[in-house]
């Protein structure tokens, strides 16, 4: 029987050789899968024999991987924002980058809450185009661990898949939100949707003829998720069409972009929302990553809700 050193040796040698930007890591994360442990066990003793069976099971695993699948979609799971997602074709798999929106929504929640500015009506929020439940599951997981009461804050996920849909279901459920969350199949908003005080998304915003030098990995997970058009800012442009109807006079809309997007969602927020503000969030990597879309206060706006 071979050791856990020797097939991690293996592994990481052919994953180096067939491009794989993380060999190490992968497989590590592939052996311990196959023999149900967690990446630091498989470190601690790699001495420890494998079986035959989980053997077979991990060199099936680094075919696929070698042709490009992402490890992500092998393992059937992603950690993100602390919370294990279940991932698999039908939608996204969720970025570290996206923490960042959450982090911000999370912070937008809690202050309309300890501000006492919901007017009794809770806190509304909508994360559209939620994929696999991303933000919408890891902002009412973190509401959760914060002992905010379900009844005091109303998520809806929407998605046009709804095969990503259920994928989303099924993260709320197993991360014990499933009664913090209400789901929606819509391009986008649901036809006549309710007033939100956050609008939050990650909406594809890859420009269409950068979809081919994306890392071949993508290519495993819906187009739909990141072709953001010709300019990137399609779907987006989209979504800003419908904010001044649903965002409720205070709201704000946290928007996912581009690194190289923060000029660019500027203009088009100058264009399509006159006299609104913008302001662009970075993330952990200093990278302008998240758009903050709201009215400008008292400027001639007609008070909604
Ligand atoms: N950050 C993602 C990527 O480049 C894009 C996600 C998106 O389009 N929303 O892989």
């Amino acid at each position: 029987m071979a050791t856990t050193r020797e097939l991690l040796d293996a592994g990481i040698e052919r994953l180096r050789r067939a491009g794989s930007e993380s060999p190490h890591l992968d497989a590590q994360l592939l052996l311990a899968h196959v023999n149900g442990v967690d990446r630091t066990a498989i470190l601690a003793h790699p001495e420890a024999p494998v079986g035959t069976g989980p053997a077979a099971a991990y060199a099936a695993l680094l075919m696929r991987r070698e042709a490009g699948e992402p490890v992500a979609y092998l393992r059937g799971i992603k950690e993100f924002h602390g919370l294990a997602f279940v991932v698999d074709a039908r939608a996204l798999i969720p970025r570290p980058e996206t923490e960042r929106l959450v982090d911000l929504a999370l912070d937008e929640v809690m202050r309309r809450l300890t501000a006492g500015r919901d007017g009794g009506t809770g806190v509304r929020v909508v994360d559209v185009g939620t994929g696999c439940g991303t933000i919408a599951v890891a902002l009412a997981a973190g509401l959760r661990a914060r002992r905010v009461p379900a009844d005091e804050v109303t998520i809806l996920a929407v998605d046009v898949s709804a095969e990503a849909l259920d994928l989303a279901r099924e993260n709320a459920v197993g991360h014990g939100v499933g009664d913090r969350l209400a789901f929606d199949v819509a391009d986008l908003l649901p036809p006549d949707p309710p007033l939100f005080d956050l609008v939050l998304a990650n909406l594809p915003y890859v420009r269409s003829e950068a979809m081919t030098r994306l890392p071949v990995a993508t290519t495993y997970e819906p187009a739909l998720a990141l072709d953001g058009g010709p300019d990137g800012l399609r779907v987006i442009a989209r979504l800003l069409d419908r904010l001044a109807a649903v965002l409720g006079a205070d709201g704000v809309a946290l928007l996912e972009i581009g690194a190289d997007q923060e000029a660019a969602i500027s203009d088009l927020v100058a264009a399509r929302l006159p006299g609104w503000m913008c302001t662009v969030e970075r993330d952990l990597a200093g990278l302008p990553r998240v758009a903050r879309i709201a009215r400008v206060p008292g400027v001639g706006h007609e008070a909604q809700a």
